[in-house]
């Protein structure tokens, strides 16, 4: 790769520039194939049994991806999904983590296979992308922009990742792999048991109270943190940031914030607007990614020292927070606010647990185990390090094994995998 990368750089300007449109034109296609309207499906019908090897509750993007993997690996292990909303999800408007990186993208593409439809319904992203700040930033080509320049064949795909199309195809998926699935059912409580008894999980579906028995039972709701929470295991993070986003059905082209020569000439091929683009200003940044479904996905992250939280936290005192602090992005929503798709914000978005696997047969997965900071997308790197993790341990206990020791190790693996440097910034004080 590396030879290729010196190969278009030795090419005489004109041969360059007749390659780079040969690459657009070819990505411009692959998007819009992936821009085509998808038909989205619902997963099968499941039949509850009495009793699963393992019980998902959430099936978001961690619930979904562990079981396809639970039921690669052990074919002869039975495992039911829960989750509490209706499949087919949203495109665009559905959930944060669209941006993958290197870990979380090979786990999709290769671990899982799903190569085929990242490749051609999803974006191939051009790397991370930083924009430090310059003056009231009216002027993007007068910042300091770091990422891939024009030799921009990336050795290690990734992609930007529109969740909700994306889980419709995980949901369906994990049926033809096996597992149940039963969505619109809400998980309300669940019993563990000990010393090799089944764990009872009481959820609900419309009016009817329901359970099920688990030889395992997985925390995947997300944010709600059922188990963690039943335990009392939550932990609060000492990085304290708050962040708040919104789709808009725009596909926004940051090359168009300027026709200045040099900014465009560092990009032969125009793929800039397919980073996962960071606009960095003291006390926040703020991200732009692109969706295959013709969205862009726009997103404030902020310490609330310098920017509380009340400053962003509609659509209207969003828009008002960009035109201050980001203006080009202001304008381009003012004049397109018909477009907005949907508004979510959260307060303190870092969170962890002071245990995520025990040799009692429960873990916890994705965000219902940690989620440290947004700026360089990890949270999909966690679910495929941590959905590998549980896969090994549930392995193993089927086998016979012991899960004292693995557990150990891998408790406090995952845990410290997950300390970040971040976490030093409360202590950092502001001039
Ligand atoms: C601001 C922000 C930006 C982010 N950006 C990125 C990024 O760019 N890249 C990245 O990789 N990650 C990112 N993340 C992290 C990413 O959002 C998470 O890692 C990912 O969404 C976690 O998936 P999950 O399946 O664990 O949880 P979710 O996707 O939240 O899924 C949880 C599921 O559980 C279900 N559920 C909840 N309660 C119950 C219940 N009681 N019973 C049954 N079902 C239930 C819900 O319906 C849902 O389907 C970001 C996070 C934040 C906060």
């Amino acid at each position: 790769m590396k030879d290729i990368n010196k190969r278009i750089a030795a090419l005489p300007e004109q041969r360059r520039a007749v390659l780079a449109r040969l690459i657009s034109k070819e990505a411009e296609g692959r998007n819009s194939v992936a821009n085509a309207d998808e038909v989205p499906a619902r997963p099968a019908d499941h039949v509850l049994q009495e009793a699963y090897d393992v019980v998902i509750m959430g099936g978001g993007l961690s619930g979904l991806t562990l079981a396809i993997q639970l039921r690669r690996a052990l074919p002869q292990a039975s495992v039911l999904i829960v989750n509490s909303t209706k499949y087919p999800a949203p495109e665009a408007a559905h959930k944060v983590g669209e941006s993958s990186v290197e870990i979380g993208a090979h786990y999709f593409d290769t671990v899982l296979g799903f190569k085929e439809h990242l490749e051609d319904r999803q974006l191939r992203k051009m790397g991370l992308r930083f924009f430090s700040p310059y003056g009231d930033n009216r002027d993007i080509a007068a910042r300091v922009e770091l990422g891939p320049f024009e030799n921009h064949i990336l050795p290690i795909p990734s992609y930007q990742i529109d969740r909700g199309r994306f889980e419709n195809m995980l949901a369906v998926h994990a049926g033809k792999e096996g597992a149940g699935f039963l969505d619109d059912c809400r998980v309300r409580d669940i019993t563990l048991g000990e010393d090799g008894a089944p764990h009872l999980i009481e959820f609900t579906r419309g009016g009817e109270t329901l359970h099920v028995k688990a030889r395992w039972a997985i925390d995947a709701t997300g944010r709600n943190a059922l188990l963690r929470r039943k335990l009392g295991l939550s932990k609060q993070s000492d990085h304290n940031v708050n962040a708040a986003w919104l789709r808009v059905k725009l596909p926004i082209n940051i090359d168009q914030f300027s026709d200045d020569r040099e900014f465009l000439g560092r990009m032969l091929t125009g793929f800039r607007q397919y980073s996962t683009n960071h606009l960095m200003g003291r006390g926040y940044w703020v991200w732009l990614i692109r969706l295959a479904s013709g969205s862009t996905s726009v997103g404030i992250v902020a310490d609330p020292r310098i920017h509380p939280l009340e400053n962003f936290n509609n659509v209207e005192r969003f828009n008002d927070w960009l035109d201050q602090n980001e203006p080009l992005v202001g304008d381009l929503l003012r004049n397109n606010r018909s477009l907005v798709q949907d508004f979510l914000a959260i307060k303190r978005l870092a969170h962890t647990s002071e245990k995520v696997y025990s040799k009692n047969r429960w873990a916890l997965i994705g965000d219902a185990a940690l989620f440290t900071d947004p700026l360089y997308s990890p949270g999909s790197d966690f679910i495929g390090m941590g959905n590998t993790i549980v896969t090994e341990l549930v392995r193993h206990d089927l086998a016979g094994g012991d899960l004292a020791e693995h557990v150990e190790y891998y408790d406090s693996l995952y845990l410290a995998s997950s300390t970040t440097p971040p976490s030093a910034s409360s202590r950092i004080s502001i001039p």
